[in-house]
């Protein structure tokens, strides 16, 4: 990661969380793009409501930043329904998750965040509780066992992943509601920054808005994370409005490129070129060459520099494209066969 600063981190400090509450959307009206998402989810959560019943359960899968954990708030909110939050690694007693379920109102949404991460057993007690809302509790252990059985009321689950393809498929089938969110266009997070701005009360010129969007690489945690250290920027620096100038003054500081890569995305690429002559090279060397772990390359870095064009995935493994060596101004080896 990123010695100074790290945009995508999903750990969120105190300062974090208060500026996270003060910006997210809230309702479906608040949220921008995903509009294929959104206009679908509106109709089920509006059918649910019309009949009564809790939400068909939601699985939401695409890199960290694009919404997933503010959808479900969302889901939570226009559903009138209460929210609980959880994780995969944080959830590893049955215990704990019976007490979570147990506690679970009439048609209220359950948020488990990484639900790759879930172990196995907790797996099991979730496929009951999913599909008939129940769950076995094995009380004592040998020839005293016996299970007793919960009855919960019905729940939606929103699952949401980075890794949908590390979903087990008895898991991934009882979900009803599948939706993959996809990386957001410059226009759409110039309007997200421009909310963010509004309501931070941080005066912010058009194109400077537009400068920061066009190099978040396509994530609304990242425009945000950008606009407010461009914040610091402007009024440490400047005369505490963001304009074009101290927005281009803050990127180059925080060492975004004038593509949105930041220092370690241009670090992948150049080991990859000048480590193993372009690739292909396995995920597992290109992460212990860069110095972090194959996981959040797979996962954080590698899906936005495949996105752009920079990296593709051969099954020899990865290997930079043209685009790479002209982005970094390196002249392509002759010689070198793809
Ligand atoms: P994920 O759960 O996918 O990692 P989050 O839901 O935590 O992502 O979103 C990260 C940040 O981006 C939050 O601050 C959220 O307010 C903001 N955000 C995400 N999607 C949108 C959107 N479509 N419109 C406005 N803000 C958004």
């Amino acid at each position: 990661m990123s010695d100074d600063i790290d945009l995508r981190n999903n750990e969120l400090d105190n300062a974090d969380k208060e500026f996270e509450q003060q910006i997210r959307p809230l309702s479906f009206n608040d949220f921008s793009g995903q509009n294929n998402v959104i206009e679908n989810l509106k109709v089920f959560v509006q059918a649910a409501l019309q009949r009564g019943e809790s939400l068909d359960h939601v699985l939401l899968h695409g890199p960290p930043g694009l919404g997933k954990t503010t959808l479900a708030n969302i889901i939570a909110n226009e559903l009138n329904s209460g929210l609980k939050i959880t994780s995969g690694p944080v959830l590893d007693k049955p215990g704990d998750l019976a007490g979570l379920l147990t506690n679970l109102e009439n048609n209220d949404v359950l948020f488990i965040d990484e639900i790759h991460r879930l172990s196995p057993v907790i797996e099991e007690y979730l496929y009951s509780a999913m599909e008939d809302f129940r769950i076995d509790i094995v009380l004592d252990k040998g020839p005293a066992a016996r299970s007793i059985q919960i009855k919960l009321n019905p729940f939606t689950l929103i699952g949401a992943t980075t890794r949908a393809g590390l979903l087990t498929s008895p898991l991934r089938a009882r979900f009803g509601i599948n939706f993959s969110l996809e990386y957001y266009d410059a226009v759409i997070l110039k309007k997200i920054i421009q909310r963010a701005a509004k309501i931070l009360n941080v005066p912010i010129e058009a194109n400077a808005a537009d400068e920061i969007a066009r190099r978040s690489r396509g994530t609304p945690r990242i425009a945000n994370a950008l606009l407010r250290r461009v914040r610091d920027f402007a009024q440490v620096k400047g005369t505490g409005v963001i304009n074009l100038e101290i927005a281009k003054y803050s990127l180059k500081a925080l060492k975004i490129d004038e593509h949105g890569l930041d220092e370690i995305d241009n670090k992948i690429l150049l080991t990859i070129i000048e480590k193993f002559k372009g690739g292909p090279v396995g995920l597992s060397t290109i992460a212990t060459a860069v110095g972090d772990d194959s996981g959040t390359i797979e996962e954080v870095y590698e899906p936005f520099l495949i996105k752009e064009g920079y990296i593709k995935r051969t099954p020899r493994g990865r290997e930079v494209t043209e685009l790479a060596y002209r982005h970094l101004g390196i002249i392509k080896p002759t010689s070198q066969v793809g």
